[in-house]
């Protein structure tokens, strides 16, 4: 079996090669999905063990947020756009997992976040999520609840609107393109509970914040943010 294996690797690797999704270099046998450079050079941020980091900032003049941190920052051209475009366009869902599980396994001894009861992806509408056939939030939070060891919900919040894309609207079209984007379907699943919400990517916040401000109006909540990337405005 072995021999076989050996034979037909170099047609195996020639016919499916196994690339880095960060840089498209080939990767080592005991690699996979990123490879090791791009593991060790992705540009993180460190918010958590920043008091009132820049992401806190940025969230605090738009909603009462508890934390906030991002596993790196979001540089264009860089292997963190490749492996965001990767999840969320070619459906690689394991770009999700594994950075989510990387993520979570950097924060296990941060002290706010042994307080959270509830991870919680941002939710995508429904047309989107057919359109798409997954949500890559999802795969995010996947990683970093098996990380972490604390529990999904994927219910409790749906998203009511399909928002177009936000890129060409200014600040205050983006906002009120927001309202009422998010509806809380479950309300006793939440009430009393510190919940971590997470993203892909964060650039201006609305999106977090009106999925945030939705889930405050339910008593005793309180919202901790957690984003993959961090794309500076
Ligand atoms: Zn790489």
């Amino acid at each position: 079996m072995l021999l076989v294996e050996n034979y037909f690797k170099p047609i195996y690797h020639l016919l499916f090669p196994h690339v880095c999704n960060g840089c498209g270099t080939e990767l080592l046998s005991n690699e996979k999905t990123i490879c090791t450079t791009c593991l060790s050079f992705m540009p993180k941020t460190n918010f958590h063990l920043i008091i009132n980091n820049p992401m806190e900032q940025k969230m605090a003049v738009r909603t009462r947020i508890e934390n906030a941190t991002a596993y790196c920052y979001f540089n264009k051209g860089g292997a963190i756009q490749h492996l965001l475009h990767g999840l969320k366009y070619q459906r690689k869902q394991e770009i999700g997992l594994l950075l989510g599980r990387r993520f979570g396994k950097q924060m296990e001894d941060v002290r706010w976040l042994q307080d959270i009861d509830l991870l919680m992806p941002i939710p995508l509408s429904k047309q989107k999520l057919k359109a798409r056939g997954f949500n890559q939030s999802e795969s995010i939070t996947l990683g970093m609840a098996d990380a972490l060891n604390k529990p999904m919900d994927t219910a409790a919040v749906i998203r009511t609107k399909n928002t177009a894309s936000q890129t060409n609207k200014t600040r205050a079209e983006r906002i009120s393109n927001m309202t009422d984007a998010f509806l809380v379907a479950y309300p006793e699943f939440i009430r009393n509970k510190h919940i971590l919400l997470i993203d892909d990517v964060i650039t201006t916040g609305a999106t977090l914040e009106a999925c945030a401000d939705t889930i405050l109006k339910i008593p005793g909540t309180r919202v901790s943010i957690a984003t993959l990337a961090y794309a500076v405005e």
